[in-house]
């Protein structure tokens, strides 16, 4: 599985700027550390991250630690993995039944495709596991997820054109408890007309939820797409002044040279990592996991 992390992300932007760094200034001094720095803040690791992680590298260079560039990649990888720790905090959704997951995001940062991709690992897991068609913003949304949910077996709860989102998700939720699913994961809308009008649609949604069980969701989980950087970063900082995120999922991290950003989001939010993008098929969507991410990374 270790291996796999490394395949996926060997080729990514990031990856390949620090592995070419060390090839290309295998010795050991200021100037390494200056490019070092430079491929950091490019990656979007986040200026202020970057210089501090580099700035502690170079007293310990300074203060004669490292024996090599080796040495210096061994620290340099023990203070990423360390920053990442954290926030690696699978989700178990065991302690609910069913668990509600709400996913929210803006469209396009792969929210549907990782709604299913999360089906059918729980499935896999032996649970079962029901959808709500909660984006009813978007008639495309709600059709895409039907037929992933026809293709999977998976049971989609939907209703017709303009449905009222948060009735939806209330009926999902009463249909699941009389079912007795394991796990329900519901789409949310990833834009309405206004800020405002998304607010209220996810207020809505929690408050209805709460009526049937007072401690829904369970898991605020919301979608941010990798490749955007630092503004996946402000995706987060709006998303939580409207609702309470409790996970993300970080997708499309698979060839993208602004993987860095997974630093940026546990450096300010703190919030946990709960699963990464790898790829498109349904096995990509990896449990995060610091040290093979790190590792994938560096040469
Ligand atoms: P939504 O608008 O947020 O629901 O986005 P979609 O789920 O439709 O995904 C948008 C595109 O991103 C699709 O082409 C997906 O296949 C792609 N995608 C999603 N996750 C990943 C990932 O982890 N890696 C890659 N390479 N592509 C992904």
């Amino acid at each position: 599985a270790r291996r796999s992390w490394r395949e996926r992300l060997s080729g990514s932007g990031f990856a390949k700027s620090l592995g070419a760094l060390f090839v290309r200034h295998p010795r050991l001094d200021d100037d390494l550390l200056d490019e070092l720095e430079t491929a950091l803040i490019t990656a979007d690791v986040g200026v202020e991250a970057s210089t501090n992680l580099v700035e502690a590298l170079r007293k310990r260079m300074h203060a004669r630690e490292f024996a090599d560039a080796n040495a210096l990649l061994g620290a340099l990888r023990q203070a990423l993995i360390a920053q990442l720790v954290p926030v690696q905090q699978p989700l178990d959704v065991s302690g609910h039944k069913p668990f509600v997951v709400l996913t929210v995001g803006i469209n396009g940062v792969g929210k549907t495709t990782t709604i299913g991709k999360l089906a059918r690992r729980y499935r896999d897991e032996g649970r079962s596991v029901l959808l709500a068609a909660g984006d009813t913003f978007r008639a495309a949304a709600v059709n895409q997820l039907k037929t992933w949910g026809e293709r999977n077996q998976v049971p989609v709860i939907a209703q017709g054109q303009d449905a009222d989102s948060a009735s939806v998700i209330f009926d999902a939720l009463q249909a699941g408890r009389s079912r007795g699913s394991d796990v329900l994961i519901a789409d949310t809308a990833g834009r309405l007309h206004t800020q405002g009008g998304l607010m209220d649609e996810l207020g809505k949604i929690a408050r209805v939820l709460k009526k049937l069980d007072p401690a829904a969701p369970h898991e605020v989980l919301m979608v941010i797409d990798g490749t955007t950087g630092q503004n996946a970063v402000s995706q987060v900082r709006q998303f939580r002044q409207i609702v309470g995120v409790t996970g993300l999922v970080v997708t499309k991290l698979d060839g993208t040279a602004k993987g860095g950003v997974v630093f940026a989001l546990a450096r300010e939010f703190g919030l946990p990592i709960r699963y990464v993008g790898l790829g498109e098929t349904a096995t990509d969507l990896r449990q995060f996991d610091a040290e093979a991410f790190v590792d994938g990374l560096l040469p």
